[in-house]
């Protein structure tokens, strides 16, 4: 029986983890793929505290691992599809038959990245089309892409992006960004970015070798134009990983999982926290924080719960 279970392991499952394992709780984190979550396909982070010349994504979430297990946090791999319940207890089930008990949980399982759902996404997806710079970019040197959206992701993807392609065009909807004011400005004054306003995908073309080119209309003028590229890097959000909690919590109209303050969801000792909460911010320094108010939040329950 373990006393927590966190679901996911980026910053903010691996802060809970930190704290329940330092609060002496038996502590299992599960993920299902790599531990850091989105950290890890972020290249450079500028805004996280105590890192003043910021810090590579994969860095921040091998650190942030490290903390946590030196506490003695266990992390396993695996893929949650339901939880379920024996009164207090709760039950976690794993994709491979697997059913661990716990007095507690702790979800932190993020989001994926939302898809554009036009032509060509899927059949280049892998072959031009991608949703991470990180993993990607270097295959695009002297190469034109774009990327798409106006938000903090594809501003700051788009900046990195530049360090390999020739042109960075940056399809976004409207006619102002959504980014952060300081993006905004480093976006403007570089020559390799080429905004494109007003616009939206309609289509991605390519041949055998891949992506040849992005076909976008603009929204006032009804015209299209074919942007030749060989990359689209697609940043247009995330949808949150809460398929498995049908039923279990109450989700919003957007399918994110409803909290109160102390980041308890409708059921009864199992705690939320980071990008899959609903909220407006979704930064690493509010996930952190969030991981460590669920936290603190379980221990409470456990002890009020539970007899010693
Ligand atoms: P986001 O802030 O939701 O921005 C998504 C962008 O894509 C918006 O500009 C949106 O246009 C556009 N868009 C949405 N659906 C579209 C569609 N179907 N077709 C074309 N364009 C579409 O997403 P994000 O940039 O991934 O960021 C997610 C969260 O993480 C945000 O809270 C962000 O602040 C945070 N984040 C922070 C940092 C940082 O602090 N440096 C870095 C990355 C992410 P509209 O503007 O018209 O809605």
């Amino acid at each position: 029986m373990h006393d927590v279970i966190i679901i996911g392991g980026g910053p903010a499952g691996l802060t809970a983890g930190l704290y329940t394992s330092r609060a002496r709780l038996k502590s299992l984190l599960i993920e299902k793929g790599l531990t850091g979550g989105t950290v890890t396909i972020t290249e450079w982070i500028e805004n996280y505290p105590g890192f003043e010349e910021g810090v590579a994504g994969t860095d921040l979430a091998r650190k942030m691992e490290q903390q946590a297990t030196k506490f003695g946090l266990e992390i396993t791999q695996g893929t949650v599809i339901r939880i379920s319940f024996n009164g207090n207890i709760k039950k976690v089930i794993l994709e491979d038959g697997q059913e661990i008990e716990s007095k507690s949980v702790i979800l932190a399982s993020g989001g994926h990245p939302r898809k554009l759902k036009i032509e060509g996404e899927d059949e280049f997806r892998g072959k031009g089309v991608s949703y991470c710079a990180t993993c990607d970019g270097a295959f695009f040197k002297g190469a034109k892409i774009a990327v798409i959206g106006g938000g903090d992701s594809a501003v700051q993807e788009g900046l990195f992006l530049t360090k390999f392609a020739e042109v960075v065009y940056i399809v976004h909807r409207r006619d102002n960004l959504r980014a952060e004011k300081i993006l905004q400005d480093r976006a403007f004054s570089d020559p390799k970015i080429k905004l494109v306003w007003d616009s939206v995908p309609e289509k991605i073309e390519g041949d055998e070798k891949g992506v040849t080119s992005l076909l976008v209309k603009n929204v006032k003028t009804g015209e299209l134009t074919s942007l030749e590229v060989e990359g689209v890097f697609i940043y247009i959000g995330f949808d949150p990983n809460t398929e498995f909690l049908a039923g279990t919590a109450n989700l919003d109209e957007n399918n994110y999982i409803i909290t109160d303050e102390n980041l308890a969801t409708s059921a009864p000792g199992i705690f939320a926290a980071g990008d899959m909460r609903s909220k407006i911010t979704k930064q690493i320094a509010t996930a952190v924080g969030d991981g460590a108010i669920a936290a603190i939040a379980a221990e409470k329950y456990i002890e009020d719960n539970f007899k010693k």
